[in-house]
């Protein structure tokens, strides 16, 4: 039995209210909380004829930490889940901290303008003492560990897919079939098609500064970066078949290169089309992906929110997208004294995920994640104090939930590796 207080209310969010609106039991009571409050009545009329979780509804500026912390004193959750952007991580955080309840998420702070002075010169310290320029990064969060130990509550970063489940797999990978991981390769793949020339699978503001940002992965103790989009893979995938894939940045290199012991190289990769190509490299090169404010017409606009607004909503690409994802972690190294390789992965049908919750396979394979990791902290099995990545958690029941709950999950001896 918990309430739990669930922030914003896009394609991820929509998945896990679907998600904990199925799991009554775990989920008494939750308010949905966001910007713009018809779209949480919308999702309430959706599913309270259909559930016996009590639903309510009401309006948060999340960027006011004082807003969330009226909301929380007023709802007395046990948790917050927040799957609104990863610009509001931290002041939900500071709201989590003065109240005294539980914190998850499904992806790391990120400075909403880069440029701006207060955030720029952090950002080049960062940079140069890490070796990654990417925008995101755990620093910011991490730096609330003691303040959450002392309060006795627990944050969870990154209970999506990638982050979150890759991290869970990782964990899984250690704890049940390798003494030493050597390596570690994330192979995100959608080979879904919603049919147009170019659109993005979650919020476009996020996803566009991810995929053009310098990639990196970790080697030997320290990073390497290279040019956005320069190492480009194919790889023929279970279900889906070949597909070329591109090396990123992500978030979860970072914490795995920390808490997976001794481990050599983590790198990730993700599927992209021709088409995204083409589109995102012109977009950029016109400078639609600045996130720096011009004066237009006596009016100042910031170019990749104009972007956001003319591209479709990645909630109406549900009924259009068909085909699969294939999400997974490839790992190499030792298991008593010989060489072993494995394979883990989900499969995702887009046309089944619309058919049980009305949306994509992206957005539901992160929001049921996210409904599993808030189950893992309310229900006690993963409450500790501190701020966590998954990836240091008992990676077994949060499995066995992947298998219950909807992303059921292969592990295959031997794969192909990735050179
Ligand atoms: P959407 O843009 O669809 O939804 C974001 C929601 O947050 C909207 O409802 C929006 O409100 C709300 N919001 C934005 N700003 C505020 C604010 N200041 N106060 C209150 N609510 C606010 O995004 P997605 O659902 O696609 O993504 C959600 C999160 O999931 C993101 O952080 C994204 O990075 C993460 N993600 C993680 C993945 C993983 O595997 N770990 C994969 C994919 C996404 P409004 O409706 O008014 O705009």
């Amino acid at each position: 039995m918990s309430r739990v207080l669930i922030i914003g209310c896009g394609g991820v969010a929509s998945v896990a209210i679907a998600k904990c609106c199925q799991n009554s039991q775990v989920f008494t009571d939750i308010m949905i909380a966001s910007r713009t409050r018809e779209k949480c009545e919308a999702a309430k009329e959706k599913w309270e004829s259909a559930t016996e979780t009590r639903i309510t509804t009401a309006r948060v500026d999340a960027d006011k930490s004082e807003e969330v912390l009226a909301l929380i004193r007023e709802f007395k959750p046990d948790a917050v889940l927040n799957v609104a952007l990863p610009y509001q991580d931290l002041t939900i955080m500071d709201a989590c901290l003065a109240a005294g309840v539980d914190y998850i998420d499904t992806a790391n702070y990120e400075a909403e303008d880069t440029e701006d002075p207060r955030w720029r010169g952090i950002y080049e310290a960062r940079c140069k003492r890490e070796g990654f320029s990417a925008y995101f990064d755990y620093s910011w969060q991490w730096a609330y560990r003691e303040r959450f130990q002392e309060a006795g509550i627990t944050a969870l970063l990154g209970s999506g897919f990638d982050p979150g489940v890759t991290s869970v797999f990782s964990a899984y990978a250690l704890k049940h079939y390798f003494d030493q991981i050597h390596s570690i390769d994330i192979l995100d793949c959608n080979g879904g098609d919603h049919g147009y020339p170019f659109a993005t699978n979650f919020n476009p503001e996020i996803n566009l500064r991810e995929v053009s940002a310098p990639g990196s992965y970790w080697e030997d103790g320290h990073w390497v970066e290279v040019e956005p989009m320069s190492i480009r893979r194919e790889y023929d995938f279970p279900q889906v078949g070949k597909k070329d894939m591109y090396l990123l940045h992500h978030e979860e290199i970072e914490s795995l290169a920390r808490n997976i012991p001794g481990v050599k190289r983590i790198r990730f990769f993700m599927t992209f089309g021709q088409s995204y190509l083409t589109h995102m490299k012109c977009l950029e090169n016109v400078g639609m992906l600045s996130t720096k404010p011009v004066s237009f017409e006596g009016r100042d606009i910031v170019p990749i929110q104009f972007l956001k607004a003319l591209l479709p909503d990645p909630a109406s690409l549900g009924p259009r997208t068909v085909g699969k994802t294939n999400i997974g972690c490839i790992f190499t190294g030792i298991k008593d004294g010989k060489e072993r390789s494995i394979y883990i992965y989900n499969v995702c049908d887009h046309q089944e995920c619309y058919r049980e919750v009305g949306s994509q396979a992206i957005s539901y394979t992160t929001g049921v994640p996210a409904m599993i990791g808030t189950m893992m902290v309310v229900s006690g099995q993963w409450k500790k104090p501190g701020v966590f990545n998954l990836e240091e958690l008992d990676p077994d029941p949060y499995m066995e939930a992947l298998n219950q709950w909807g992303l059921p999950w292969v592990v295959e001896e031997n794969p192909r590796l990735v050179e």
